[in-house]
């Protein structure tokens, strides 16, 4: 793993950027890259044409026309439970130059191993995830981690203009191989969202008598659902050490709730001896 900070220098031009997935985090990271001077195509399942058009964005319904559209950098934003079939019915055969291909999936070695198989030999593979969303990342990306993975390289200036656009923003660069960002954000990300879930599933409310601990678990709470199902499934279905991880929580509730009743006992057991 190897971690690059905002002052690492980096040469950097304009690109044609193309998002496949108009949902909330392509949309959310269109508005940074905008800013930044690149120039946007987009498709997605849903018609986000008018949108697209108050962005400055075109916006392809036939995704042949989207594949033809002589972009240097083809950006997947589609959800981790689509990625499969969006890809397999791509025609990214129709590609007419070496194009980079890079995805923003929260699940690495599912979106790396669906890419190996279906993309064309000769073009290249970034596999990356944003440690942060449109909520997180709403007032800038200063400091918010960037993960990224160089599966297959070639044009590195075409990869290191687009790894420059979070560069830029300030975000830390953290390069780490598919397999680790997966073990790491099982016990990290799946963990946070499952138990915004649970508190969620609990019906838990901002109360006149707050504690500062309580609002963190109200705040959690929100955040999580503001994300789609389809994610939170998708952190769980592709991630392979995401099942223990929900296996060590199961126990560790278990383990709390056995403490707590084995001192309840030794409790009244000294007060019945008053
Ligand atoms: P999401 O629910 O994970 O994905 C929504 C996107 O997937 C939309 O573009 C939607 O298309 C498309 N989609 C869903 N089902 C589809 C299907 N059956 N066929 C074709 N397209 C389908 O929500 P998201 O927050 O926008 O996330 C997008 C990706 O970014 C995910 O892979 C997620 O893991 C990743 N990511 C999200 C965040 C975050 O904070 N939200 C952060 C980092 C990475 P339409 O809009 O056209 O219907």
């Amino acid at each position: 793993m190897s971690v690059l900070t905002s002052s690492s220098s980096s040469s950097s031009r304009t690109l044609k950027i193309g998002i496949l997935g108009f949902g909330p985090f392509g949309q959310f990271l269109a508005k940074t890259m905008i800013k930044q001077g690149h120039i946007l195509q987009a498709t997605s399942r849903s018609d986000h044409s008018q949108l697209c058009h108050h962005l400055g964005i075109s916006f392809f319904r036939e995704e042949r026309e989207f594949i033809e559209a002589d972009n240097d950098v083809i950006l997947i934003c589609t959800s981790i439970l689509s990625l499969s079939q969006v890809l397999n019915n791509l025609p990214l055969h129709s590609l007419k130059r070496p194009t980079l291909i890079a995805e923003v999936l929260s699940v690495k070695e599912h979106a790396r191993n669906v890419l190996l198989q279906v993309v064309p030999e000769e073009m290249d593979l970034l596999c990356t995830h944003p440690m942060f969303g449109p909520e997180s990342g709403k007032i800038g990306w200063q400091g918010l981690p960037f993960v990224y993975d160089k599966v297959r390289i070639r044009d590195e200036a075409t990869c290191s203009s687009f790894l420059h656009i979070f560069q830029s923003e300030g975000c830390k660069m953290v390069e780490m191989s598919c397999e680790e960002h997966d073990k790491i954000a099982a016990r990290s990300q799946f963990l946070t969202h499952t138990i915004g879930r649970t508190l969620s599933e609990m019906e838990i409310e901002s109360t006149s008598m707050n504690t500062k601990g309580f609002e963190t678990l109200v705040q959690l709470k929100e955040s999580s659902v503001r994300n789609s199902y389809d994610l939170f499934s998708g952190l769980f279905i592709y991630n392979r050490f995401a099942k223990q991880e929900l296996q060590n929580l199961e126990l560790a509730l278990e383990k709390v709730k056995q403490k707590l009743l084995q001192k309840m006992e030794e409790q009244s057991s000294n007060e019945s001896k008053l």
